[in-house]
């Protein structure tokens, strides 16, 4: 009889709770696959989407949420060659994370920088891949730019901030609670503002010299996102990356020729393919990891029992940094 472990499983779409803790058999790695002990997994925003059946792609049930995780090597599938066992990885793009077992294909490892524990391994791939994407890939940001993050204590906010200050950028900040635009100010943002505050755009486009803020990474969307356009410098760069809101946003194309103004999509799923982007992204990331010049944020810690406690935390805007749960736990 093939042997068992504890997993969260969804059967049906709909809020956290859904997800339910089974007894489940221990998955076996196809060809070119390896499967990890998981030692950590870093929930993104995205999956609480995914279990909610709201994310760009269709979900299909019964599944296992966690795609970004990080763990030790404890099987190799055919074929995988240069992955050896007990190697403590990170994988961006495997499956079924919320387990004591996963799998992953052996080309979405990510090797873990020595010095980082698994939860901040756990918490790298995701926010900092897409930080680099939408500050330099797609945004072309500058030394001595300004840059506006939103959301900016949560896991791709931390990391945004991080990374705009080692490329010597000017960070404004927005977060919605004192507390989360003091961690933001702790990670070096130039100007913080609460994101309700009534004269944010003036005090955003102020910031930035009255002139407007050069790149935006918009990921609340909704009535925001029609804010980020007034809060754009001419020949601004608005990357839309998310939309924490969940509300409709509406774009009335003519606006954008105001400032004439650029609106980029970003989506790691499908840039993650393209090997070069990946390379140059990882070449940038991994001395700046490696010299503690940027951090990985871990923020709250939960086992796998309290995975739905911790996909609501996310939700209600309780949590700061990267949300992990630990299956060993
Ligand atoms: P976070 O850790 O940043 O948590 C989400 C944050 O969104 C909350 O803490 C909250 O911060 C903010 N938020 C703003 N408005 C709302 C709202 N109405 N309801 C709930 N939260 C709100 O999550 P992630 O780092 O995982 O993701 C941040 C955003 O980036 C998401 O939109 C996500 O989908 C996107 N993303 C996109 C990627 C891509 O490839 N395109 C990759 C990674 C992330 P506050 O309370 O300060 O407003």
């Amino acid at each position: 009889m093939s042997e068992t472990m504890r997993a969260m499983v969804v059967e049906r779409l709909g809020p956290p709770d859904v997800m339910e803790l089974r007894e489940v058999p221990r998955p076996e790695p196809g060809p070119g696959e390896v499967r990890l002990r998981v030692e950590a997994v870093g929930i993104n925003f995205a999956d609480v989407l995914a279990v909610a059946g709201e994310y760009l792609t269709r979900t299909r049930v019964p599944y296992t949420p966690g795609m970004e995780f990080a763990g030790v090597v404890d099987a190799v599938g055919e074929g995988v060659q240069g992955v050896e066992v007990g190697t403590r990885v990170a994988s961006l793009g495997g499956r079924g994370g919320l387990a004591e077992y996963a799998l992953s294909p052996a080309a979405a490892l990510i090797p873990v920088p020595q010095g980082l524990s698994g939860a901040q391994a756990a918490a790298f791939p995701v926010s900092y891949f897409t930080a680099y994407h939408g500050l330099k890939t797609l945004g072309r940001g500058q030394p001595g730019e300004w840059v506006l993050v939103q959301a900016a204590a949560g896991a791709l906010g931390t990391a945004s901030i991080q990374l705009a200050k080692a490329m010597g950028m000017h960070v404004v900040a927005m977060a919605s609670t004192e507390e989360k635009l003091g961690l933001a100010r702790d990670l070096g943002a130039d100007v913080t503002l609460l994101q309700d505050d009534p004269d944010r755009v003036k005090k955003v486009r102020a910031a930035a010299g009255g002139t407007g803020v050069p790149l935006i990474l918009e990921v609340v969307g909704g009535a925001r996102f029609q804010e980020s356009l007034e809060m754009a410098a001419n020949l601004g760069r608005v990357i839309v990356i998310g939309n924490a809101s969940r509300e409709e946003a509406n774009l009335r194309p003519v606006e954008l020729m105001k400032r004439n103004v650029t609106v980029t999509g970003l989506w790691l799923s499908s840039l993650m393919p393209d090997a070069e982007l990946t390379r140059q992204a990882a070449q940038a990331l991994t001395p700046l990891v490696a010299s503690g010049q940027v951090t990985p944020q871990v923020g709250p810690t939960y086992g796998l029992a309290e995975s739905a406690r911790a996909f609501q935390d996310i939700l209600d805007r309780k949590t700061t940094g990267k949300v992990i749960i630990e299956p060993g736990r």
